[in-house]
């Protein structure tokens, strides 16, 4: 029997409530398999500051590099906005990825046909969307120097290496042959000379790849694009914070932020989360989606364990409970047959991940 060690960062708000259901399927589904897991508990976010003064504890980047991934649900909240920049849980969180060397931050975007009336959008434009964001998460405008503000001025850098960007335009172009094929490279070269670097390299990476059709757009376009003919996208490559926004975006025509994983790889470990945060006006009622944090969950059984059936299970599971109506209030309004709580969505979900 193997035994799979996973760091568990609960975090704020819905983050405790999100991430017990997340390990409820979890131990459902490794019960059909030859596997099972240890959890450690670590804190980060405000929850961390409060116990000990930094929103990122040096223990939990030493025990979350010794484990084999990071399960995390989300970090935030009104009660620490007013603290400085640097202890502010936030702040945390940017650390811990830059630690842990996490550059590549991948977020599917998948329209289920169950939830298609959940869209903002009309059902012809959205059906069959299957998108994968790869964001580069550790490098661009929010790390770059020099940065600073002074009463009358504030300026941040964008900045990217060569380097940078070739480990990034690879992680694209590996998963793009597992998908479609096809990579959607997205910048402002037109006005950025840090872009047309990107879209120079990005480029010259693609050469290794000729099975992979690439494209490049600007990212003004893309926000466009997105909502006039999502369909037209399968792997969109992107720089921190213009994939930061095109991912939300993107999120949006799945119908809620509630439903939506994603994994943030580097070479040495992946932090699987949920693309929300730490929803305080919800939190503690017992009626988050807990969906997005599940879905993570089955990324890093597929991703960092390469438990590939079990993590089918899981997502065959999601698509089931789906299909047979039940929804949490988010999506309520939305075929419910049945409208549940967190948990009770966690326990159904878990129940059809668990092979008879
Ligand atoms: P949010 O994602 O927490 O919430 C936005 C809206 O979506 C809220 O109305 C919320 O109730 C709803 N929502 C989010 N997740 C949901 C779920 N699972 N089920 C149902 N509804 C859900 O964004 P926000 O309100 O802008 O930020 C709240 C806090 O979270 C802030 O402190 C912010 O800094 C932090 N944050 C953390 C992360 C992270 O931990 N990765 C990401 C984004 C924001």
């Amino acid at each position: 029997m193997k035994t799979y060690n996973i760091a568990l960062i609960k975090g704020d708000g819905i983050g405790p409530e999100i991430i017990d259901e997340a390990v409820k399927v979890l131990d459902a589904v490794s019960s059909s398999f030859d596997f099972d897991f240890k959890y450690e508990e670590v804190l980060m976010g405000g929850c961390a500051y409060d116990e000990t003064g930094d929103p990122l504890p040096q223990e939990t980047i030493r025990i979350a590099l010794k484990s084999d991934a990071v399960l995390f649900g989300a970090i935030g909240g009104e009660k620490w906005d007013n603290l400085p920049r640097e202890k502010r849980p936030e702040s945390g969180l940017l650390r811990f990825r830059k630690e842990l060397g996490v550059y590549a931050n991948l977020r599917p975007a998948i329209v289920y046909d169950e939830l298609i009336n959940a869209s903002s959008l009309k059902p012809e434009i959205i059906k069959g969307v299957d998108i994968m964001v790869v964001r580069e998460l550790i490098g661009g405008i929010y790390f770059g120097e020099p940065k600073g503000r002074d009463d009358n001025k504030g300026y941040n850098t964008m900045v990217y290496t060569k380097d940078e960007i070739v480990r990034i335009a690879h992680q694209a172009f590996k998963i793009a042959q597992k998908r479609d094929k096809r990579v959607c490279s997205i910048d402002k070269a037109n006005v950025l000379d840090v872009s047309q670097l990107w879209r120079d390299t990005v480029t010259e990476v693609a050469k290794e790849y000729p099975d992979v059709e690439l494209s490049h757009m600007y990212v003004d376009n893309a926000a466009m694009q997105l909502v006039l003919n999502p369909r037209q996208f399968d792997v969109m490559l992107t720089g921190n914070i213009f994939g930061d926004i095109l991912s939300d975006e993107a999120s949006m025509l799945c119908g809620s932020i509630g439903l939506l994983p994603s994994a943030s790889v580097g070479e040495k470990i992946g932090v699987y989360e949920p693309i929300h945060g730490s929803a305080p006006d919800i939190a503690g009622q017992g009626v988050a989606n807990p969906i997005a944090t599940i879905g993570s969950a089955s990324m890093m059984l597929r991703y960092a364990l390469g438990e590939i059936e079990a993590a089918d299970q899981i997502d065959n599971a999601i698509k089931r409970t789906l299909q047979e109506g039940y929804r949490t209030g988010d999506l309520s309004q939305f075929d419910a047959k049945e409208v549940c709580s967190t948990s009770e969505m966690g326990s159904i979900i878990a129940n059809y991940a668990t092979k008879k």
